[in-house]
């Protein structure tokens, strides 16, 4: 029987090559490679500096306290995420005030921004989910009238444009992750980009233990964490960023064999739809289907071989959440829809389209 994945990290011979060349030189962190991955990563995003760190979390936390969010502050930001852009919040003794979602984009929706904004709101972040950006525009808009910093949580959405821009330059600061599922891997691993020298600076050091750059290795101006990335994986990083436009090209004609055969089953699976002005980099492919009990087409996917997931919970309805706010069924209608509704199918480079074709005809027949 097939075995299909729902993701696999795409990894050739340069990419073997780059890691096993650090670990001859024995020089496994704080090395070349973590800054010719930092300067590379800046250089393909377009913004001045960036940071890498251990985790895409790791970076959200190092993201918020370099904005100087704390107890007694609020960040505006979308319940239809992974639970990390909400759980960095709370690292930082701040409150996540939830707005819905845009139902086409499942991105954060501007309209109901404002309505959410309180005196002790200190930013908005905007999460760009699935590898489409959120609606910028109208955000930056609030943000400039409020006085608020804007954070973006790109980790799904490397490379992906608004109106011509990338992702990951809208904001004081972003943050990219390189998990095994997506776009680009390093193992673990995320990137913090931003314009700000004085961001940057701070980052570094709390990533680094509070140390500054020119004092001495035990002299410590912060209260530091080690969220420093080894130079192993910026090895990795700077082989699969030199391989991320490919990468990108062969999701997205994964995701173009996927619209192609659901364009006739209109009526009963909802196929992804990207608003005018944006590009997608498809972190995943995510369908929804309509009249169905979602959880028994996983199941059933799984006897066919094929992985699926039940993308994304909505997080204001974990326990810890509910427990802590006091949040109900119903508080956010449609990402609470979404999630009811959503299957994340198999995507990655090197899924083939008789793969594609199998995937969608099993899926097809059981609805
Ligand atoms: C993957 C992801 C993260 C966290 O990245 P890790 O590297 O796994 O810590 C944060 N936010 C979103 C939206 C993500 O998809």
């Amino acid at each position: 029987m097939k075995k299909i994945p729902i993701s696999k990290p795409y990894i050739t011979r340069e990419d073997i090559s780059g890691v096993v060349s650090v670990l001859e030189t024995g020089q496994l962190s704080l090395g070349p490679k973590h800054t010719e991955f930092e300067r590379f990563f800046a250089k393909k995003i377009g913004t001045k500096f960036a940071v890498a760190v251990s985790s895409g979390t790791a970076g959200l936390h190092l993201a918020m306290l370099a904005a100087g969010i704390g107890p007694g502050d609020e960040v505006v930001t979308s319940p239809f995420s992974f639970i990390a852009s909400a759980n960095c919040i709370l690292y930082v003794g701040a409150k996540p005030v939830f707005v819905d979602v845009d139902p086409e984009t499942f991105n954060i929706d501007p309209k109901k921004i404002e309505a959410k904004i309180t005196k002790r709101t200190k930013a908005i972040l905007v999460v760009h989910i699935f590898g489409q950006a959120a609606d910028m525009n109208p955000i930056v808009k609030i943000a400039k009238k409020h006085k608020l910093k804007i954070i973006e949580d790109a980790c799904e959405s490397v490379m992906a444009e608004y109106q011509g821009k990338k992702v990951g330059t809208f904001g004081q600061s972003a943050v990219f992750a390189f998990y095994p599922n997506k776009q680009m891997t390093t193992g673990e691993g995320g990137m913090i980009t931003t314009n700000s020298e004085e961001i940057y600076k701070m980052c570094k050091s709390l990533a680094n233990q509070g140390r500054s750059d020119n004092i001495q290795w035990l002299d410590h101006q912060y209260l530091g964490y080690n969220y420093r990335l080894d130079e192993m994986s910026a090895a990795l990083g700077l082989s699969q960023l030199r391989k991320l436009d490919f990468m990108i090209s062969r999701r997205r004609q994964v995701a173009g064999w996927y619209n192609d055969f659901f364009k006739n089953y209109g009526d009963i699976v909802t196929t992804p739809k990207i608003a005018p002005g944006n590009t997608h980099t498809w972190f995943v492919y995510m369908v929804r289907i309509i009249g169905v009990n979602r959880d028994k087409v996983i199941k059933i996917l799984v006897k066919k071989g094929i992985s699926s997931k039940p993308y994304l919970p909505s997080i204001h309805l974990f326990d810890f959440y509910k427990k802590r706010f006091g949040y109900k069924v119903g508080a956010y209608p449609i990402s609470e829809k979404i999630s009811r509704t959503s299957i994340a199918l198999p995507l990655y480079v090197g899924l083939k389209k008789e793969d594609v074709n199998y995937i969608c005809h099993q899926l097809i027949n059981y609805l």
